[in-house]
């Protein structure tokens, strides 16, 4: 195939905090056949092949021009053999084998079933596979599987919280939340963060910053604002996890891990008219709200920007921050604070742009961190 190569732009980075990217997409196809075997690898817990085509689809999720040929993808960083085979299969075919093999294996779809699931992981799911179950009436049938608090709620609310929830809804949200917090605390602090802060459409869920100037106060703000959602009967999950955030810690070079500050994995009951149903909901099914899941997190004022530029995402956004800070200014990075290992000190910031500019970074705006 003839194809020229797009006249060469600036060297696209390795590190995903060095790339602008927006949510639109302009190699879907690509991207979606890489997510899926990262995802593959990723349930058969292989950890290096998985990030492996994360990066390389994060690289291609940041072009603003679509790869017409392999040629157009000289230059680019994390592209492997691997990928850049399934790459020219993909742009010959249409579809690559490899991944059609993949979405029909019966070991991936159940796992990719099993783990849709509010709180089964790959783990649960594994365990429940190799069992042979295969389905949910499998699992819900079988006796001796005791399901905790998290993966009930998850089966009940099921229909709905895998469901995307709209912008319309995360504002409905905002509202709700923003007013628990006003009225515990007049000087509380609301922001929302996660996908939608970086402009996408749709969200699995609605993650939310709450915090307050008062030293300390943020301690009693969730029990609080869990208290009130209780009261006005829309809390139909909560989990809530204390503080166990401890300034002295140098950051975590461990991503996965969680962070210490305060949280609550909510499920809440979202009423009105914004509940869009859709035509064709099913006989009884006529009822005016969903189940949505929403996050709240609760760090101290201090911590506030580490903590908004932590949430917001995306993970491969955050994973290529700390990579960047790790490797090339030799800090470290996590939702809490970031430290330098050369003067041995932590770096004090107010705004995330104070973040980027301790690390010799451009400021990427949020919709531009979608990586
Ligand atoms: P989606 O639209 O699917 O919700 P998202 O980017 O908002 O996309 P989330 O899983 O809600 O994805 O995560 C939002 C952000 O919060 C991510 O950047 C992630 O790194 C961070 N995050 C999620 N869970 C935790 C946790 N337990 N501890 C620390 N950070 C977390
Ligand atoms: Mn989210
Ligand atoms: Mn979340």
């Amino acid at each position: 195939i003839r194809c020229s190569t797009p006249t060469p732009v600036a060297r696209v980075s390795q590190y995903a905090c060095q790339r602008r990217t927006t949510t639109e997409n302009n190699n879907k196809i690509l991207t979606d056949a890489f997510e899926v075997l990262a995802e593959s690898y990723e349930l058969n817990q292989l950890e290096g092949p998985c990030l492996a085509f994360r990066r390389a689809a994060s690289v291609l999720k940041s072009l603003p021009w679509a790869v017409q040929c392999l040629g157009a993808t000289q230059g680019l960083p994390c592209l492997g053999e691997h990928t850049k085979a399934l790459i020219e299969e993909i742009l010959q075919y249409g579809h690559s084998f490899e991944v059609e093999k993949i979405l029909s294996d019966e070991r991936y779809q159940t796992l990719k079933l099993f783990t849709s699931v509010f709180g089964v992981g790959p783990k649960t799911a594994e365990k429940w596979y190799r069992r042979g179950l295969r389905s949910f009436s499998d699992i819900l049938a079988e006796p001796s599987i005791q399901l905790n608090r998290m993966q009930q709620s998850g089966f009940l609310h099921y229909g709905d919280i895998s469901r995307a929830v709209s912008k319309a809804e995360a504002r409905a949200l905002g509202n709700i939340i923003d007013e628990a917090v006003h009225a515990i605390t007049p000087d509380g602090i609301l922001a929302l963060t996660g996908g939608f802060r970086r402009g996408k459409e749709f969200g699995h869920d609605v993650d939310f910053i709450v915090t307050t100037p008062e030293q300390g106060k943020e301690e009693t703000l969730l029990p609080n604002i869990i208290d009130r959602l209780k009261e006005q009967g829309i809390l139909l999950y909560s989990d809530y996890q204390t503080s166990t955030f401890d300034i002295s810690k140098l950051p975590s070079h461990k991503f996965e891990a969680m962070d210490h500050f305060a949280k609550c994995f909510l499920i809440l009951r979202l009423e009105g008219s914004l509940v869009d149903r859709g035509l064709n909901s099913t006989e009884g099914d006529s009822r005016g709200w969903r189940a949505v899941r929403v996050d709240l997190v609760s760090p101290p004022m201090e911590r506030y920007a580490y903590a908004l530029l932590g949430w917001t995402g995306s993970r491969q956004f955050e994973r290529d921050l700390r990579r960047f800070a790790r490797l090339e200014q030799h800090m470290l990075l996590d939702n809490h604070a970031l430290y330098d290992k050369t003067k041995k000190e932590f770096l004090a910031a107010t705004t995330e742009r104070d973040i980027f500019a301790h690390l010799g970074l451009e400021y990427i705006e949020p919709w531009q961190r979608n990586a």
